[in-house]
């Protein structure tokens, strides 16, 4: 069994350039995952001198460890949004969700990319009583909307549940081929892609934004963040607008099945399959909950080995969950379409980050978009939301506060703290880190399986060497 995704399987040597002088440019797009990607690949024929950096590589961040599925039956979002807003915005989220679905669908008819696009039949299923009515109300609001979501009652495997929907224009894809092949198409419109580039630094000097990207400049008019869950805190301070949820996913050799299904109150279980995989997903908790990760991988391997599996693959992802489940896609500046992000996609990633390209591209070419306002970053968090910013500070400072009280786990094997410093040791070997996360200060917790640093605040992660190598920090914990 291998500790990684099953998207990623193959593609260890992948071409790439790193920057290596100085660069001006219209616009610098930060990150390569989906939302980055198809914002460059919106923008491959404009005439704007466009670069994309990555720390990382390419569909290696989030967006190389999803379930893949591209749906907009999720969850319970329509009630949801329905509930904090009114009829007219679910519906817009809706009508999002479909556009975003072709966009995709378009863009591999257009560009024949081979990235296993496949429809399936998708399920919202319960197996708790006081859930039924929830999901009769998500079917009657979808098919307000002019969707087509039917009940089911046939055996759906692997699944045991006591009521579902279904819907049927639905899909799933291997996200790593889809982003791959972005990437070559947009290299072939001479638009510049960075690897193993990293911001660390972002200053505004007259109209330019100074970029740091390793031991360079970048030059840019125009900035988008892309990068998942910003590095800065201000201007937006994300912390209190935003928590973060962790799953882990498996893949196992199963009978090929053209569904997909998830429950519809957490923990998620949720399903597709991939050729002759199961992509199983288990353990949803807030990233500062359950922060046991041998216990949590363990967890799920033993639920696997319930259903009669064996997982070949398993891998952690961890998304960013809005207030009001409704993406911060738009400009962090009033009236000015310079510094722009795409985020918080409510696991939801494949459909809002294809829609966080097209409102971006729509706001640096000057283009109208029709959800512009909907996604608005700066929008007023209104009052009925007040209960969830509360809910959300405790649950962010409950990582926080535990982090810091809390550092001999009982769990750990080969760990010791000393002052501002956690020591690991292996094969009489001692790798010395500060245990302060740049970002916020959080402590941070050792996973066991990974042999890594994570943050139980906002998901940064570290080698055991103290190697940044995932935000938000964009620096090392290096001890010496
Ligand atoms: C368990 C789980 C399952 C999911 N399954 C689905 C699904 O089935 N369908 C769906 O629609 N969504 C799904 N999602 C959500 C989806 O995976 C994410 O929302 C989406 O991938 C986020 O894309 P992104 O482009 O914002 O981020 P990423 O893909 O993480 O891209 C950001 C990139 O920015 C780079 N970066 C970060 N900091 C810097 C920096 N300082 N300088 C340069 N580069 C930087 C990173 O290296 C990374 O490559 C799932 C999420 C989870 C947690």
């Amino acid at each position: 069994m291998q500790n990684k995704s099953i998207w990623l399987e193959g593609y260890n040597e992948l071409d790439y350039e790193i920057i290596n002088k100085d660069q001006i440019c219209d616009v610098l797009i930060i990150g390569g995952g989906i939302t980055g990607l198809s914002t460059l690949y919106n923008l491959k024929n404009s005439k704007l001198n466009i670069i994309l950096a990555d720390a990382s590589l390419i569909a290696h961040g989030l967006s190389g460890h999803t379930t893949g599925k591209i749906n907009y039956l999720q969850e319970l979002i329509y009630s949801d949004i329905l509930k904090k807003y009114n009829y007219e915005t679910a519906k817009l989220y809706y009508e999002s969700q479909i556009d975003s679905i072709n966009k995709i669908k378009e863009i591999i008819k257009k560009e024949k990319i081979n990235c296993d696009l496949e429809k399936v039949t998708s399920y919202l299923y319960t197996n708790k009583e006081n859930e039924i009515e929830k999901i009769k109300k998500e079917k009657e609001l979808l098919n307000s909307f002019g969707a087509n979501i039917k009940e089911e009652n046939k055996e759906i495997p692997y699944i045991n549940y006591l009521y579902a929907i279904k819907a049927i224009n639905t899909y799933v894809f291997h996200p790593v081929k889809y982003l791959l092949a972005l990437k070559e198409i947009c290299l072939k419109s001479n638009k510049k892609i960075y690897e193993k580039t990293k911001i660390t630094n972002i200053l505004k000097e007259g109209e330019y934004y100074i970029c740091k990207a390793n031991n360079f400049k970048i030059k840019a008019k125009k900035i988008i963040i892309a990068s998942h869950y910003p590095s800065f805190l201000f201007p937006y301070f994300f912390p209190i607008k935003a928590n973060i949820e962790k799953s882990y996913i498996s893949a196992s050799l199963s009978k090929k099945r053209d569904i997909t299904a998830i429950n519809s109150k957490k923990p998620t279980i949720s399903i597709r399959y991939h050729k002759n995989w199961l992509i199983y997903l288990t353990n949803s908790s807030n990233i500062s909950n359950n922060i046991n990760e041998k216990k949590n991988y363990l967890d799920h391997l033993n639920k696997i080995k319930k259903l009669n599996l064996k997982a070949e693959y398993i891998w952690k992802n961890d998304d960013i969950i809005t207030l009001d489940k409704i993406p911060y896609i738009g400009s962090l500046k009033k009236e000015d379409n310079t510094f722009l992000i795409g985020t918080g996609y409510n696991t939801w990633g494949m459909t809002n980050g294809t829609l966080a390209s097209l409102i971006l591209s729509d706001l640096i070419l000057g283009k109208v978009n029709k959800y512009t306002t909907l996604c608005n970053p700066l929008r007023v968090i209104n009052l009925k939301n007040t209960k969830d910013i509360i809910i959300n500070l405790f649950s962010n400072s409950k990582g926080y506060l535990e982090s810091k009280i809390n550092k001999n786990k009982d769990w750990y094997e080969n760990i010791e703290f000393k002052n501002n410093l956690a020591i690991y040791k292996e094969k009489n070997q001692e790798y010395i880190v500060y245990n302060k996360c740049p970002h916020m200060g959080c402590s941070l917790i050792f996973n066991e399986i990974d042999k890594t640093w994570d943050c139980p605040c906002h998901a940064s992660r570290f080698t055991k060497e103290g190697i940044c190598i995932k935000g938000p920090s964009t620096k090392d914990i290096k001890y010496k």
